[in-house]
């Protein structure tokens, strides 16, 4: 795909968790190497399409397109596969693998283990950590981690499974504003790669910041889309509360 081209399609997507409805008949479109906001007020359905889009859920009905091709995501690991990794606002690293077991093996350890040399491993682990700003050595403990420096060693491993789309849900709700701003930084280098960015805020400030495009939910529906040269408070506030 050349740049700014439509990569993902998601379309007329519901979910119901009994008899609730959470979505009704979403869509969303995601272009390359945009960073684009998925706006909404809690409980709207953010964490729930992305959880779709992820594997982690099954759509009640609606179609997922890659490169305008169909696709079935029924799993985690396929939609992977695919090139989208999600990293939750709940992070998952491995507690009990150090840094450079968690960027490298959590995905097939067995095989990674018996293929890989050790040593060049944790060169390249180390290589990376610098490369995104990290002092820390790769064979530090997860679990001695700070937020912020656990989300970078996921955006690194998702990189490591060839991401073409990361998507971050509330990434920020316990960051610093300088680790935020050490984030932004790391975003904006990950769209500068071609990498696509599903950003999950309701804060309004960082998405103005932040965002090339957003995309609004409210009450599982879609309420609206804005630009770049759109985005602004007052609009915003108008499609996320409709007022
Ligand atoms: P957001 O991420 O925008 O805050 P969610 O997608 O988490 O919203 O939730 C949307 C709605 O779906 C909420 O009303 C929430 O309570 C409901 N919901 C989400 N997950 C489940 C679930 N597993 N079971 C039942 N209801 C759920
Ligand atoms: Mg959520």
């Amino acid at each position: 795909a050349t740049p700014g081209n439509c990569i993902l399609e998601m379309k007329g997507i519901s979910k119901t968790f009994g008899a609730f409805k959470a979505l009704n008949k979403v869509s969303l479109a995601v272009n390359e190497g945009e960073i684009l906001a998925l706006l909404g007020e809690n409980g709207a359905g953010k964490s729930t399409l992305m959880k779709i889009l992820s594997g982690i859920y099954t759509a009640t009905e609606g179609s997922v397109h890659l490169d305008d091709k169909a696709c079935e995501i029924n799993s985690v690991k396929e939609s992977q596969r695919l090139g989208i990794i999600l990293i939750h606002q709940e992070l998952n690293l491995l507690d009990n693998l150090d840094v450079a077991g968690n960027i490298f093996l959590g995905r097939e350890p067995v095989k990674a283990f018996k293929l890989i040399d050790l040593h060049k491993l944790y060169a390249d682990a180390d290589e990376l950590l610098k490369l995104f700003g990290l002092t820390i050595p790769s064979a530090t403990s997860v679990s001695k981690l700070s937020i912020a420096e656990q989300q970078i060693i996921e955006i690194i491993k998702a990189l490591s499974q060839h991401a073409r789309i990361i998507i971050m849900d509330e990434p920020t709700s316990s960051l610093t504003l300088k680790e935020t701003d050490l984030l932004f930084e790391i975003i904006r280098n990950l769209k500068a790669k071609g990498i696509s960015i599903i950003y999950i805020s309701h804060r309004l400030n960082e998405i103005i910041e932040i965002a090339d495009r957003v995309v609004v939910l409210k009450d599982g529906q879609n309420s609206g889309e804005l630009q770049r040269r759109e985005i602004n408070h007052d609009n915003l506030v108008r499609l996320m509360i409709g007022r």
